[in-house]
């Protein structure tokens, strides 16, 4: 029930109408006890500032921080996490002792919760697209020991810097999504991990079409992982398609859970929630 010690948690970004992280959040609130509800607030860009040091006064315990604002957010706090300086975007804050924001990103460990129990090391992969999910997802691949990451990518610009910001650590490659090599990967790849929007239900994007388009998964066979970071529709045509051709999928929708519960994790300082309790919040919503 909420009463006046009820402290909360929010969700600060523009638009966060459609966002399934205040249902999650509040599931798992509810199976551990605690005195916290969680809430969206939309906000402009003019405003973040005067928004993130206003909450610093009052009840408020910590932040979510999405589109638009998760590089801004970097000059409004006072400690940063090494993982979010390394992805140049911050997805959680709380208060530190000094009722100052310390931050952190929570997407790497989200996409890499369900890959952990398999056994990737060494194997190669490929990751679809070259924006801000495909930063976490290459960190996370990086981190599971994979031997081979190539990025296809339709972005020339974006593509070249991604591959620039990770050399060194790993065998990385950039192609464009016209080169004809694509296809020998397709079908060596032990993992394929879709970051574009394509497939998404939103009014701008049609849901029954794939990313580089249909003949670009021709060679895509049955010992292939496909992760689609997507999670509305579920499962997603690619999803499907790949489904019937035998492989194993994975939805967006368990990297969006495990962030969350790893964002619960960072504001209570260790707390753990099971997975299931937020899936199935989400799920029932969906
Ligand atoms: P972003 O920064 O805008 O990057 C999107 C990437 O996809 C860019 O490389 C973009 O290329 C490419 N792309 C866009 N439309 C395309 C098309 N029609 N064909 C081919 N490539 C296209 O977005 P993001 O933040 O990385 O997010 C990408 C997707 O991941 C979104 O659907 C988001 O909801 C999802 N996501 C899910 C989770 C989760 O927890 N499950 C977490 C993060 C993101 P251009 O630069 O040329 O446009």
């Amino acid at each position: 029930m909420i009463s006046s010690k009820t402290s909360f948690i929010a969700l600060i970004g523009n638009p966060v109408s459609h966002s399934l992280s205040p249902i999650m959040q509040n599931a798992a609130f509810k199976y551990l006890g605690l005195d916290l509800i969680y809430i969206a607030i939309p906000c402009k860009d003019k405003d973040l500032e005067l928004v993130l040091n206003t909450l610093k006064k009052i009840n408020c315990k910590g932040l979510n921080i999405t589109i638009p604002h998760k590089e801004r957010v970097f000059n409004l706090c006072s400690e940063i996490s090494p993982i979010a300086r390394k992805l140049k975007a911050i997805n959680t804050l709380k208060l530190n002792s000094e009722k100052e924001w310390s931050a952190t990103n929570t997407d790497v460990e989200g996409f890499i919760y369900p890959l952990k129990k398999l056994n990737l090391k060494k194997k190669q992969s490929i990751v679809l697209g070259s924006g801000g999910a495909a930063r976490s997802v290459i960190q996370g691949l990086i981190n599971l020991n994979l031997s081979k990451i190539s990025v296809i990518s339709r972005n020339k610009s974006s593509l070249n810097e991604l591959i620039k910001n990770f050399e060194n650590k790993i065998k990385l490659q950039g192609l464009l999504s016209n080169n004809n090599q694509a296809q020998n990967l397709i079908e060596e790849a032990d993992l394929i991990v879709n970051t574009t929007p394509v497939g998404m239900k939103t009014a701008k994007y049609e849901m029954d079409v794939l990313p580089y388009g249909d003949s670009f998964w021709r060679s895509l066979n049955s010992q292939t992982i496909v992760y689609d970071l997507i999670y509305n529709p579920s499962p997603t045509h690619l999803l499907k398609l790949s489904s019937s051709k035998g492989c194993m999928t994975i939805d967006g929708l368990q990297m969006l859970v495990a962030q969350g519960m790893k964002s619960l994790s960072f504001w209570t300082n260790g707390l753990e929630v099971p997975f299931n309790i937020m899936n199935e919040a989400i799920k029932n919503d969906l």
